[in-house]
């Protein structure tokens, strides 16, 4: 995994390129929410799933499926005042979407443990992308407090966050640009 920075960080980067007009508390918390809700899959180390099965660690959690059905149900019952399948509807669905697939491409970056099983239930391959510059993230809360947990968040310093400045900037200039 990334860590819980890592994954919020994008989060909040997705909320604020998206277009949707009324962003109030509620749509930043539950961005946050769903860009960290697949590591609650880690769960399954405690029934003694494998990590290397469907439903185990960096299984279908960590799937463009789950990231659908998880946008769908937040828009959907979070967002009850939007009318289903306008133009704002798609919009937030896009956004959650986009917060809960970010989660297992950031993944896919990390240098440790399986890959992400990006096309569950269709191939229950795992897969990392070519280029893994994100040291990958301590499973326990405890080994985080460490020159480890330190190590990662360097890493997902100079690899998610200036890349999520750098994406805030552009969509800074472009509007300014464009209210001149
Ligand atoms: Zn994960």
């Amino acid at each position: 995994m990334a860590s819980l920075f890592g994954h919020t960080a994008a989060a909040l980067t997705v909320g604020k390129l998206s277009p949707y007009s009324s962003k109030r508390k509620l749509f930043w918390l539950l961005l946050c929410l769903v860009s960290v809700l697949p590591d609650f899959d880690v769960v399954a180390f405690v029934f003694h799933i494998p990590y290397s099965s469907q439903w185990g660690h960096r299984g279908f959690t960590h799937s463009y499926l789950f990231a659908l059905v998880v946008a769908l149900l937040v828009t959907t019952l979070a967002f009850r005042q939007i009318r289903l399948f306008s133009k704002d509807w798609f919009v937030v669905l896009a956004s959650f979407f986009a917060a809960g697939a970010s989660h297992p491409q950031l993944d896919a970056l990390t240098n440790g443990g399986l890959g992400v099983a990006l096309y569950w239930p269709f191939d229950l391959g795992r897969y990392f992308h070519h280029y893994r510059p994100i040291e990958v993230s301590p499973i326990g809360i405890t080994q985080f407090f460490s020159a480890w947990g330190l190590e990662v968040l360097q890493s997902e310093f100079v690899f998610i966050l200036l890349p999520c400045l750098f994406l805030l900037s552009i969509q800074y200039l472009c509007k300014k640009t464009l209210s001149r």
